[in-house]
């Protein structure tokens, strides 16, 4: 998009623009817990979109986005979703040119440190960020995390790609 919005008042007035082309979307079914769902955790990037890349319409994935697409960020809420309906499959997408590459573990921590250090022991900083020729190892890195973590059931399939934003390939890594 040219001018991307930078407001409410602007996002709004997209919104505008789609309400008339909004259908009712499906309820919940009755057994929720009877649901399989595979998931996606991917990056908040503005410029990677899982739902354009794999071609998905509403109510077909659930999406968890957060800096860098990092499973270390993204487990509980893999965990949450997982008590109330089946994550039978979970695929980390990690993307090329990643912000993540050009941000510091180190520089997150003394930056939200010096704002609050006791708010920041409550989190694990470590593995958010990666290095920019080590793509395909974080996504294998997020792979085995969720692999071994005691939340994700055994029965739980993880797999990883690495996103190529300017060939719009993907790099299968692992799973
Ligand atoms: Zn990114």
């Amino acid at each position: 998009m040219a001018n991307p919005p930078q407001t409410t008042e602007q996002l709004l007035a997209r919104h505008a623009t789609y309400l008339p082309t909004h259908k009712p979307i499906a309820h919940f079914p009755a057994d929720i817990s009877a649901v399989k769902r595979m998931l996606i955790i991917s990056c908040i990037d503005p410029r990677v979109i899982p739902e354009q890349i794999f071609g998905l319409e509403v109510n077909e994935v659930p999406v968890l986005r957060n800096v860098g697409g990092r499973a270390r960020t993204a487990v509980w809420d893999v965990a949450v979703l997982d008590t109330l309906v089946d994550v039978a499959e979970v695929v980390v997408l990690h993307h090329t040119n990643c912000g993540a590459t050009l941000n510091t573990d180190a520089h997150i921590a003394s930056t939200l440190g010096a704002r609050s250090e006791r708010e920041l022991a409550k989190y694990d900083v470590e593995g958010i960020c990666f290095a920019a020729d080590g793509i395909a190892a974080s996504v294998r890195d997020d792979v085995a995390f969720l692999r071994q973590h005691p939340f994700v059931r055994k029965e739980t399939r993880v797999v990883g790609f690495v996103y190529d934003i300017w060939t719009g390939g993907l790099e299968r890594v692992d799973g």
